[in-house]
């Protein structure tokens, strides 16, 4: 043992150290968030639980080109379509295995018709493998229900896009 570690290892310099940083973190301003009833901020950009959007007529916007599907790396988006009386395409099936998705974004970056987004919503959960399997009528239903908070996410991003 070296005579600086023999005169630190007497005076106790370690803990003397590690009370300072106690001291000084003791008087300063708390960072501590008493979730839920303090929330941190959130960006317009959070990537959440995802939904299908629609316009304002009420048609939904999804045109099931597939590139949401194709692009998505965990593989987590199933997408049938087929051709509706007035000659439109649209999804006959659009589901997403939240299993696996990775809320990579790519999804939503990829859609040229801005259908799929990723919302604000975190605090969901299943209690069975199946509970997170959403279908598209639960993905639109989440797009009604959040129309507002999604329209004014998706505003407060355009310039940037
Ligand atoms: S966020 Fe990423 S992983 Fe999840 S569905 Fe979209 S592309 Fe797939
Ligand atoms: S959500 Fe967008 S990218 Fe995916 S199939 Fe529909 S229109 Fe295409």
């Amino acid at each position: 043992m070296g005579a600086r570690d023999y005169f630190g290892s007497l005076f106790l310099k370690e803990l003397l150290k590690g009370m300072m940083v106690t001291g000084r973190h003791f008087f300063s301003r708390k960072l501590t968030q008493m979730f839920p009833e303090e929330r941190t901020p959130q960006s317009p950009r959070f990537r959440g639980l995802h939904a299908l959007r629609r316009y304002p007529n009420g048609e939904e916007r999804c045109i099931a080109c597939k590139l949401c599907e194709a692009i998505c790396p965990a593989m987590a988006i199933t997408i049938e379509s087929g051709e509706r009386e007035d000659g439109s395409r649209r999804t006959t099936r659009y589901d997403i295995d939240f299993t696996k998705c990775i809320y990579c974004g790519f999804c939503e970056e990829a859609c040229p018709v801005d259908a799929i987004v990723e919302t604000r919503i975190f605090e969901y959960h299943g209690e069975q493998r199946g509970d997170l399997y959403y279908t598209k009528q639960m993905l639109l239903a989440i797009g009604d229900r959040y129309r507002e908070q999604i329209d004014a996410d998706k505003a407060a991003d355009a310039k940037y896009r």
